[in-house]
Formats: C-alpha cells, sequence, structure tokens
C-alpha cells in the first residue's frame, strides 16, 4: 500500500471512540481524556505513515489499545500516593512526613464544611485564625509566645525581615548552608533585606569573631543548625548560651534557626538527641524557628518561638499575609500538636515516631515473608534476598544518624536494575525504592505494614511472566 492509500484508511477520531472498548472504558474515564488521547494516537500514527516508518495498514484495534492506555495515563490525578521504599523517613521528595488518621479526619471536617477559621465563637467576633495553634505551642514548649507560617524558610525570612530589615545580621561561615531545592541561607537573609555579615572560617568560629563583627548596624545575630550535614576534625562552634549572652550585652536578638527541630528527646529512640526548641528557649536564644513537616511529624509549616515582644511584632508584618497558612494546614498542624498533649499515646498516633520507633525484628520479619513470597512467584525473573541495613532519617535531620533495617534486595540476570526500580514506579500505587550495589532496595521502614500486601502484588504481577523490557 502507498502512503496515501495508508492514511486515507485511517478511521476518524468518532470512529475510534464509537468502538465498543471505548465505550466501555467511557465509564471510568471522562470525555475528554478518550477525544484527547485517540486524537493524539492518530496524529502519531499520520506522521509515521509520512515519514514512512509505518508501512502496513494500520488496524482499529491498534488505535484503540494504545488510545485506552494513554487516556487512563491522563486521567489520572497527577498528585498520588506512592510507597516509601526508600527507607528514608522524611524524603522531601515524597512529601516529608505523612499525617496520623486524626490529624487527616480534622482536614477533611475543616476542608468540606465552613469553619470556626477566624471568629470566636463566644463573642461572635472576628479574631485570629492561629490563635488555637499558638496556644498550643506555648503549652507543649513552654514559650512566652509562638506563630506560624508557610514553611521554616518562611519563618526565617519573616523572622530577619521584622527585626533586621536595613540593618545585619551576623553569622557563623561554617553555618552558610544549602538545605536542597534551592534554599541558600545567604539568599534568603539577602531577600529579607538584611545584611548578612559572615563570621569566621568554614571549620572554625569562636565568639571573638561575632564580637568583633558587631556595629551600630548590628540587629541580630543569627544561628543555623547544621541539619544536613556533619563537620568533623578541627571544628569550632559557639554554643546558644555563649550567643546568647554576647547578644544581650549589644542589646541584640539571637535568632536560631532549628531546621527539624523535635519536641520530644529523640534520644529515647535510640538515636541521637536532636536538638529542642524548649532547649533554645532556656539557653537565651531570643527565638527558635524549626518546619512543622520534618520530625515534628505534621504538615508542611514553619514556626517561631519565644519572647512575646518579637513574635508580636512578626504578626503585623505585611510579609506575615503573604506567607499565611490555610485552613486545611491550620487544621492539621493544631490536630498533630494535640497528639503531643498525650505523649503515651504518641508513638502510636505519629505515623514519624511510629517508624521510628519499630523495633528491627518485626521489619526483619516482614521482609522475610515479602522475600519468600516473591521468590514463590517471580523466583525465576528476579533474584530476592534480605538484609539488615540503615536507614536514614532524612529531610534535613539528624544527618550521620541512621536506624537499623531490614531490607529486600532484588537483581536479575534479565533487567538491570534502573530497568526494575523504572518497573516498580510504574506500579499502581507507584513503589519508589533505592539502588544500592546494583540491587534493588525495599527497605520496609517506610513502608506501613498494611502496604506489604499491595507491594508484594504490585511487584509478583510485574515481574510474572518474563519479559519487561
Ligand atoms: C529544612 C530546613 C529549612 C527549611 O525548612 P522548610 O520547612 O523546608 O522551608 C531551613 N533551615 C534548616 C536548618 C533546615 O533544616
Amino acid at each position: 500500500m502507498g502512503k496515501q492509500d495508508l492514511l486515507r484508511a485511517l478511521p476518524s477520531v468518532e470512529r475510534v471512540l464509537e468502538h465498543p472498548e471505548m465505550v466501555r472504558l467511557s465509564e471510568q474515564v471522562p470525555r475528554w481524556a478518550l477525544t484527547e488521547s485517540v486524537r493524539q494516537v492518530i496524529d502519531a500514527m499520520r506522521k509515521a505513515i509520512v515519514s514512512g516508518e509505518r508501512q502496513t495498514e494500520i488496524e482499529i484495534a491498534e488505535i484503540v489499545s494504545q488510545a485506552a492506555d494513554l487516556a487512563n495515563k491522563l486521567s489520572q490525578r497527577g498528585i498520588r500516593r506512592v510507597i516509601n521504599a526508600t527507607g528514608i523517613l522524611l524524603h522531601t521528595n515524597l512529601g516529608r512526613s505523612i499525617l496520623a488518621k486524626r490529624v487527616m479526619d480534622a482536614v477533611l471536617e475543616v476542608g468540606s464544611s465552613y469553619s470556626c477559621l477566624e471568629i470566636d465563637l463566644e463573642t461572635g467576633r472576628r479574631t485570629s485564625r492561629l490563635r488555637h495553634v499558638e496556644a498550643l505551642l506555648r503549652r507543649i514548649i513552654g514559650c512566652e509566645a509562638a506563630t506560624a507560617v508557610n514553611n521554616n524558610a518562611g519563618a526565617v525570612l519573616l523572622t530577619l525581615n521584622t527585626l533586621a530589615e536595613g540593618k545585619e545580621a551576623i553569622v557563623s561561615r561554617g553555618e552558610l548552608i544549602e538545605i536542597g531545592g534551592s534554599f541558600r541561607l545567604p539568599e534568603v537573609i539577602g531577600k529579607s533585606g538584611t545584611i548578612m555579615v559572615e563570621v569566621g572560617t568554614t571549620n572554625r568560629t569562636n565568639v571573638e569573631d561575632y564580637r568583633r563583627a558587631i556595629s551600630k548596624k548590628s540587629a541580630v545575630i543569627l544561628k543555623v543548625h547544621r541539619s544536613n550535614f556533619e563537620m568533623t576534625g578541627f571544628v569550632e562552634s559557639v554554643a546558644s548560651k555563649e550567643l546568647a549572652k554576647l547578644a544581650h550585652e549589644h542589646g541584640l536578638v539571637l535568632v536560631e534557626d532549628l531546621g527539624s527541630g523535635a519536641l520530644l528527646d529523640y534520644a529515647e529512640f535510640a538515636i541521637e538527641h536532636e536538638p529542642m526548641p524548649q532547649e533554645r528557649l532556656r539557653d537565651g536564644v531570643d527565638l527558635v524557628t524549626f518546619s512543622a513537616d520534618k520530625l515534628l511529624g505534621g504538615p508542611q509549616a514553619g514556626v517561631i518561638v519565644g519572647k512575646k515582644d518579637l513574635v508580636d511584632r512578626m504578626r503585623t508584618n505585611p510579609l506575615a499575609r503573604a506567607l499565611r497558612l490555610d485552613k486545611m494546614t491550620l487544621a492539621a498542624l493544631e490536630e498533630t500538636l494535640r497528639l503531643y498533649l498525650e505523649p503515651q499515646k504518641l508513638i502510636e498516633a505519629l505515623p514519624t515516631l511510629r517508624m521510628i520507633a519499630t523495633q528491627v525484628d518485626d521489619l526483619e520479619r516482614r521482609a522475610k515473608m515479602v522475600a519468600a513470597t516473591l521468590k514463590n512467584e517471580v523466583g525465576e525473573m528476579l533474584e530476592i534476598t534480605t538484609a539488615r541495613e540503615r536507614s536514614q532519617i532524612g529531610g534535613g535531620s539528624l544527618p550521620g544518624v541512621s536506624l537499623e533495617t531490614a531490607v529486600v534486595k532484588i537483581s536479575s540476570r534479565h533487567y538491570r536494575p534502573e530497568d526494575i526500580s523504572s518497573v516498580l514506579r510504574n506500579c499502581n500505587p507507584p513503589i519508589v525504592a533505592r539502588i544500592a550495589d546494583d540491587k534493588v532496595i525495599i527497605d520496609l521502614r517506610t513502608v506501613q505494614p498494611s502496604e506489604d500486601d499491595v507491594l508484594l502484588k504490585q511487584i509478583a504481577a510485574a515481574f510474572a511472566g518474563g519479559d519487561k523490557s
């Protein structure tokens, strides 16, 4: 057949849409997705005929099958659940903390009805949307005052802009960090309108370095927690307590960005102690900022706690409006904080803490179960072993600290590890794993026990019946 004949034989979009398979699909997939995918598939085929790439007649069934796959993809929600098999608990690309059941109930209620967001139900008057969250933070942390904004980068921006716009903030060269996703501290300081004065060296900064930098233009000393890297060897930095003394001798405000911040002592969970805002306030730090979606285990938000007169100044800054929290995040943050009022139930209630506290024996039992089933079902395609390894906390928390974990390792004579992990990402729900030493690693610490079954079924189905390439 010549090109003209092949082109003429292509069916119209309407004819493909009338095919029984498409009619059946239209019960699950919206019309726009069907039409668009049929159009795209026919276009691609027309191009292939014109370029000579395609020289045989195209059956309608071929178009239908390709269009159905595409329509299913097009109509799927973009942001959707994945199974986190990386073992990284606070994986920023996978959404950091997962929220407690009770927290999601609160979000559902507040999002799907009107709420008393900014109305005082006793007086009927307008009030602050932050009142409940602020009261809870004061109660849990024991601080004079507290407030919250969109995220911790926003908290640092708002704090510096409020206290030091047009003035100087003194910061150690050893703390000018990049968190990732383009959060570089010097740039945030710049955007706040504050002039950054760097002191010390990369590895060593002492109190005299800070003292020498103080001038009439100084407003703030900023201390930043090195939350995603460690420095060892010939190093020196100044403790918050000593810096607070220096700041107050000169009428300056000491601000500390704790990054993750922990409201509990993580040393109790066989991992290292992460600095707690309550400790820093006790040391004399005036304002502490931290994220709500790292170790705290809540939604994305940035918290500022400390001296009341300083926090009060934040509230009237127009930036506070630009960075303000929406009602669903507020509902989630309030309910997460309320969980902290009952510490004895916290491990059960808060998923982040529950995953940290899970014993490696439990994980190993699950890893062996997953491995045994997979060997049984797809043992010819894949080589499956189990091992004990270490998982990272991630998300800018506790660098250099890892938890013992149990993993399932997958390799194959038929596929490269990148291909195996790509197949896993194409499962439904997608499974995100990591690759190490040419093996795909499924780390059970971040897989919910209730997900073991679907994980197994998806992997087995994806590799059953041979060649996937
Ligand atoms: C994570 C982190 C930030 C940024 O916090 P977000 O909530 O992601 O905006 C800032 N500073 C430090 C030290 C951090 O660890």
